[in-house]
């Protein structure tokens, strides 16, 4: 049997999936296109296919994903945003961006940082905790987004 490998920049969206959004040892492939004339993609890991993944706080951002799993452990260890800037090289802004694009789909990220950083849920909450006190600014979305991820246990 042979496996068509071409480079995608898709990682699975299926949360049942062991591979889901993760980059290391992912097997996607294209698969056509959705007839709103969206990439079509398949993961041969769950045998499921999915959208292309516009939208998703890994992928719109100018920051690969090492660069940006190493940001959150920044984050987790309770770096502030300016430190994070001196220890990574990137600008502050960047990294402005990031945090409120992870708001933004704070599930979905919730998901990732327990499944990739080994997060517990605990760690999670205060993960989330920290994001709301360095980034005053959020947009609407991204706090309608945190509070579905931060319920009353989390309080100051
Ligand atoms: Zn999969």
């Amino acid at each position: 049997m042979t496996r068509p490998r071409s480079q995608v920049d898709a990682v699975c969206q299926n949360p049942k999936c062991r591979f889901y959004l993760k980059e290391d040892g992912k097997n996607i492939i294209k698969s056509g296109k959705y007839a709103t004339g969206h990439q079509r993609y398949y993961c041969n890991h769950c045998d499921t296919y999915f959208m292309e993944t516009k939208g998703t706080p890994l992928f719109r951002k100018h920051l690969s994903e090492p660069e940006i799993i190493n940001i959150c452990k920044h984050l987790v260890e309770k770096n502030g945003v300016r430190s994070i800037e001196r220890l990574t090289g990137h600008h502050r802004d960047t990294i402005g961006v990031l945090l409120e694009d992870m708001a933004e789909h704070a599930q979905k990220m919730s998901t990732y940082l327990i499944k990739n950083l080994n997060l517990s849920q605990y760690e999670c909450d205060e993960f989330w905790t920290f994001v709301k006190k360095k980034r005053k600014r959020l947009s609407e979305k991204a706090r309608l987004s945190l509070k579905l991820v931060t319920p009353g246990s989390t309080q100051p």
